[in-house]
């Protein structure tokens, strides 16, 4: 099926049970076993079922197996937020002593995640220059478990190149581990590139409506962990913590997904609730259409907002002289995302005059929600970086970030034009 079938069948056709077919809402924390015996079968995974919605939920699989389908993986985890499902898939990677290697183009939380938190577990992340390939290449070493990048980085709204990266973390013998939350599996499948591990933010454009927090882990199914079991022994050897389980024998190609089940799921508990896996489910549904209506109202914003001379500068990777623009074209068939940044003409103040002016648009943190939104990066989400690490971030004293919506174009523009007016 093609990616808009699947958003509105995949995973699921009706319910066994009762043959609704509407995604049920399994509101419910615990299954009952028909005996000990029963029960016992269901802890050694020996047989199919559900125990604790804490280890799976009917609901929330539907979810799972719909993104799993979307992105082209063999399995997905859905969790409690975006954070969580990359927290996982770091821990899930490397653990004390290890390294990742990372774009420098990441969303505020990820990059206070990496450079602030992970490291008090020991694992390092080492931050490129930039996303070139090159330069990740240059910091991986022996100790490194895992190349990271953003599909279309936020707000940078960089396009990295996933081949090349992808080549490069396989030469080296780690797998590549994508944000795909940006960009949506509508506009491109990292796995299709070479991806082994793609994360997601739900909350933003899949969920859609700005209504619910969830994230998803989704498994490529295809990274050899056993051809590099010297550093990925958690895949291949009994894991103590699970009576001597091996993930890759037991779960075959989805040895990742399974671990991060088994270990993190279980043990940390980030859990979706099926409540929030059924509102996900729904947004998801129509994020072909949607999408449709962002990119093209975000072309006009962004032609709109060039040919103004109150605005000093756009960036918008759908623009031909734009550096990304090739990758734009490679990867997200020609459609650039409906983020982008711009500077008001004036500096920062005329910035904020202008921020402080939108009435349609939303001022807060959020994209990818229905609505028009707009953020000002230096003072909320990138706040606790540095004027340098911000500018690597691609984050000025004055950008204004936005999140087109699908309203009719001719109200974005006209709050557009009156803020800008009231900047100048
Ligand atoms: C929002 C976002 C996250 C975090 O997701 P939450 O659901 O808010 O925890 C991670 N990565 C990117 C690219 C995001 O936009």
């Amino acid at each position: 099926m093609k990616r808009e079938t699947i958003a509105l069948h995949g995973g699921f056709d009706c319910d066994p049970a009762t043959k609704a077919v509407a995604v049920p809402i399994y509101q419910t924390a615990a299954y009952a076993f028909d005996s000990a015996a029963h029960g016992a079968a269901l802890f050694d995974l020996e047989v199919e079922g559900y125990r604790y919605s804490r280890i799976g939920n009917p609901t929330t699989k539907v979810l799972e197996d719909r993104v799993a389908a979307l992105e082209g993986a063999v399995a997905a985890l859905a969790v409690s937020s975006g954070q969580t499902a990359l927290y996982y898939a770091a821990l899930n990677l490397a653990e004390g002593g290890r390294n990742i290697v990372s774009v420098p183009q990441l969303y505020g939380t990820t990059y206070t995640l990496f450079a602030h938190i992970l490291p008090r577990l020991g694992v390092q992340v080492r931050f490129a220059k930039s996303d070139a390939p090159a330069e990740i290449e240059r910091l991986i070493d022996q100790d490194t478990r895992a190349v990271f990048c953003e599909t279309v980085g936020n707000p940078a709204g960089n396009v990295c190149d996933l081949d090349a990266l992808a080549a490069v973390a396989h030469r080296n013998g780690v797998p590549l581990v994508v944000d795909n939350t940006v960009a949506t599996p509508i506009l491109v499948r990292p796995i299709e590139h070479g991806a082994d591990v793609v994360v997601h933010s739900l909350t933003k454009f899949l969920g859609g409506h700005g209504t619910t927090l969830g994230g998803i882990v989704v498994d490529a199914g295809r990274f050899p962990w056993r051809e590099h079991r010297s550093r990925f022994p958690m895949f291949t050897e009994p894991d103590a913590s699970y009576h001597g389980l091996v993930y890759c024998e037991h779960y075959g190609a989805a040895a990742f997904i399974g671990r991060c089940r088994s270990v993190y799921q279980r043990t940390m508990g980030a859990v979706l609730s099926p409540m929030n896996a059924f509102l996900l489910l729904q947004g998801i549904e129509t994020v072909a259409v949607r999408l449709d209506r962002h990119l093209e109202n975000a072309r006009r914003v962004a032609e709109f907002l060039r040919a103004d001379p109150r605005v000093e500068s756009v960036n918008y990777a759908g623009f031909p002289d734009n550096p990304y623009y090739p990758l734009v074209q490679k990867y997200l068939g020609g459609r650039a995302c409906s983020l982008m940044t711009f500077e008001v003409r004036g500096g920062s103040q005329a910035g904020a005059r202008f921020y402080d002016a939108l009435r349609l648009f939303k001022r807060l943190v959020n994209l990818g929600d229905a609505k028009s939104l707009a953020c000002h990066p230096a003072s909320t989400t990138h706040r606790q970086m540095t004027p340098e690490e911000q500018r690597t971030a691609g984050v000025g004293p004055g950008t204004i970030r936005i999140s087109v919506g699908i309203e009719h174009i001719d109200d974005i523009l006209a709050d557009l034009d009156q803020a800008l007016a009231a900047a100048a």
